[in-house]
């Protein structure tokens, strides 16, 4: 096999993740590497705690990037707070409720199931009536920005009620953080985990993660130990805490943690609200743009997520051809549907450095071409 080196094509990233990334991300993760206990690299790692700090709209001291992409730090906030033998309320309106449900099987609790629709919130009456009923659940799960069917919960409610109830919330804001609000202190959240790839407009592999005193209270109090060693938060903060001492825990990913901080850094640049106000007005466009091809979307109004975009696939279009025509042809990919939305909907996100108005056209152009080549 002849092997050389790789020169990726130039692709419009309009998917569910990971989107584009910012040129000045790439740039920096392409300086050199330093050791991860260099005291310049301990002072960079204060500014993306402190950043991040600005990022969740929080003051918690523990707030930090988990080395691995979003599902670890999922795993990370789950393995911290479920102990074996232990009832989990767990919100499941697509495929990352339902994977959240199985970590809390395989770490040795019981979910209990609050499920609605794909494409729907959660219903908050509904969520209350199981935490009513079920008065030994102590802690919940739910996913913000549903990325599979493009629908969002309402996190503030789901976490009120949860406390109503004495239980912890977890919350995943791996597609919202940074395209909707996520006010982690005003909204009481209590262990809440993103991902570096989806609003953040950065590679996938990081997974900042930010616990209150309720959560850090409740991991101390534990009966058993944490079930996994790089996950456990108490030994992960000999590396992340303080700056003052810190010593090794495993090595961190030094280069992913220049592209993160220069995100973060863009971020702050542009301002939360107004990247907040680029998601909303990008989305607006680029729905009344399909709506003159003809296409509708496929969750309603007041739950619809303004970064990750879903399409009912007209009746007699081939799902994959327009998909691959779109890629081939125009460099640009959108996401199929999953698991029973498969060949049913198409999932356009505009997220990050993505939302962009030049994509918006690009994306309706190439839509254009393609129903009228593979329309039945
Ligand atoms: C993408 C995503 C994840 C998982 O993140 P990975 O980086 O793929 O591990 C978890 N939850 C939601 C809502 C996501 O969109």
């Amino acid at each position: 096999m002849e092997t050389k080196t790789f020169n990726p094509p130039k692709r419009i990233l309009l998917g569910p993740g990971p989107s584009n990334v910012h040129p000045r991300v790439l740039e920096a993760m392409a300086r050199p590497t330093i050791g991860h206990l260099d005291p310049a690299f301990v002072e960079l790692m204060e500014e993306i705690k402190s950043l991040l700090r600005y990022t969740f709209e929080t003051e918690n001291e523990i707030t930090f990037p988990v080395s691995g992409p979003g599902s670890v730090g999922m795993e990370t906030c789950l393995v911290n707070l479920v102990e074996p033998g232990m009832k989990v309320a767990v919100c499941v309106n697509g495929v990352f409720g339902g994977r959240i449900k199985e970590i809390v099987e395989r770490c040795g609790a019981q979910p209990i199931v609050v499920e609605a629709d794909w494409g729907s919130a959660i219903d908050k009456q509904k969520f209350e009536d199981i935490l009513k009923s079920n008065i030994d659940v102590k802690l919940t799960a739910f996913v913000h920005a549903e990325t599979s069917t493009g629908a969002q919960s309402n996190i503030k409610e789901l976490t009120e009620i949860s406390h109503k109830y004495n239980c912890l919330a977890i919350a995943d804001t791996v597609t919202s953080l940074g395209g909707i609000p996520v006010k982690v202190d005003e909204w009481n959240l209590d262990a809440v985990y993103s991902g570096s790839q989806k609003c953040l407009s950065c590679p996938p592999g990081l997974s900042p993660v930010t616990f209150n005193e309720r959560t850090l209270h409740a991991i101390k109090n534990r009966k058993t130990r944490v079930q996994s060693w790089f996950m456990d938060i108490n030994l992960i903060i000999s590396y992340w805490g303080s700056s003052s001492r810190r010593s090794y825990h495993h090595t961190a990913p030094i280069n992913a943690l220049y592209g993160l901080h220069e995100a973060l850094l863009l971020l702050k640049e542009e301002g939360l609200v107004n990247s907040w106000k680029r998601h909303k007005l990008n989305s607006e466009k680029l729905i009344s743009g399909l709506k003159d091809l003809g296409l509708n979307t496929f969750v309603k109004e007041e739950d619809r997520l303004p970064e990750l975009i879903t399409v009912k696939i007209p009746d007699g279009v081939d799902d994959l051809k327009v998909r691959n025509f779109l890629l081939e042809k125009h460099n640009i990919e959108i996401g199929a549907g999953l698991g029973s939305l498969s060949g049913k909907i198409w999932r356009i996100g505009l997220m990050g450095y993505s939302s962009n108005e030049e994509n918006i056209s690009r994306c309706l152009a190439g839509l254009r071409e393609a129903l009228e080549k593979f329309k039945a």
